[in-house]
């Protein structure tokens, strides 16, 4: 049995820099930070709300004041305006991906969606997949991580973008999409409709990670998992109200991937000290740390796991668990060469 958490006793600060980490909840959209921005911006052109770098922050960040799920969705409009050709694509991938391999972290998932970087230059989706495969894949191997792609159709763009999205990511081979995730406002668009486009995916022996339960109820956890089959959940912290739903994650080996600070700017929960992962893992509710969105939420994985220990107590036992758990999780095609690769480093 992993002691979990020492919640009452203060925790020494102690960087998690040199903690090899596994991140299995990013997005490419939110990992684009502001002073990427600002070169891209320089060397190819495309807006910006503003052009010096603190001046730019509360646009693309948020500030220390700012809450909300809305809020924090509001920040993604600016990006879309920049990618005005191939290379300021290949230059946000090869920056997010050094970014992770600095922030010591061994096996990274980096999910994007095609049509966010094909919107300003209306360039063709299959174009944009095979630029990003090929930078993040250059960059990775330079850098010594091992970079996964997903998917991520969402909700908020309707259906036909999404359909026609997930055929282009199925047409293409298999290492461009290992996996497919649903984003965007779960509140006001349902996951309903894009039930076929999950099943499109299942049956090509693809993983699945849909956001739900981050804001929204957790009959939105139980419809991902029940419904849709899905593996993993991003967030899924409103299942920590159910003991029935954290019963049927547990048999079901489904994994939430956790990301503190993100569910504090969306207001998912008040504050770090009050968010369930802990209780969650002591039901035995598979759970790993994720940034979500570090440029938006100006945060790395390696102070989520400060965050994990400051302030939740998290024990050094269960970091390792956390990672453990991630690994069997991880979408990526060959589980025993990954287990062998970076399996050791969580023994
Ligand atoms: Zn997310």
């Amino acid at each position: 049995m992993i002691d979990i958490s020492h919640r009452d006793t203060v925790q020494p600060f102690t960087s998690m820099k040199h903690f090899p980490k596994i991140d299995l909840h990013r997005h490419l959209e939110g990992s684009v930070e502001p002073e990427t921005l600002l070169t891209i911006a320089s060397k190819w052109g495309g807006k910006l709300p503003a052009y010096e770098l603190e001046a730019l922050r509360p646009h693309i960040q948020m500030t220390p004041e700012q809450r909300g799920f809305t809020v924090f969705l509001s920040k993604f409009s600016v990006f879309r305006g920049l990618y005005t050709c191939r290379e300021a694509i290949e230059y946000a991938v090869c920056c997010a991906v050094q970014a992770a391999a600095a922030d010591n972290v061994k096996y990274l998932e980096l999910r994007y969606s095609p049509s966010h970087f094909a919107a300003q230059g209306r360039f063709c989706e299959r174009d944009v997949a095979h630029w990003i495969h090929v930078a993040m894949q250059r960059t990775a191997l330079s850098c010594g991580i091992i970079v996964v792609p997903l998917l991520t159709i969402s909700r908020d763009y309707g259906f036909e973008l999404a359909s026609s999205t997930v055929d282009m990511a199925l047409s293409m081979p298999d290492d461009y999409f290992m996996g497919l995730d649903i984003a965007g406002n779960e509140l006001e668009n349902p996951a309903d409709p894009f039930a076929v486009l999950f099943e499109k995916f299942r049956a090509r022996g693809r993983g699945l990670s849909i956001h739900a339960g981050e804001v929204s109820s957790h009959a939105h956890v139980r419809q991902a998992v029940v419904q849709f089959g899905a593996r993993r959940i991003g967030h899924g912290i409103s299942a920590a109200k159910d003991p029935n739903l954290m019963c049927l994650l547990r048999d079901r080996d489904v994994l939430l991937e956790i990301c503190l600070t993100s569910n504090v700017h969306t207001e998912a929960v008040p504050c770090i000290r009050e968010h369930p992962v802990c209780d969650l893992a002591r039901n035995g509710v598979a759970c790993c740390l994720n940034t979500d969105d570090p440029a938006i939420s100006a945060i790395t994985l390696s102070h989520e796991y400060e965050l994990a220990v400051a302030e939740l107590g998290c024990s050094e036992a269960f970091l390792h668990e956390m990672n453990r758990v991630a690994l069997r999780h991880a979408f990526h095609p060959d589980q025993a060469w990954l287990q062998k690769k970076i399996g050791h480093y969580w023994q």
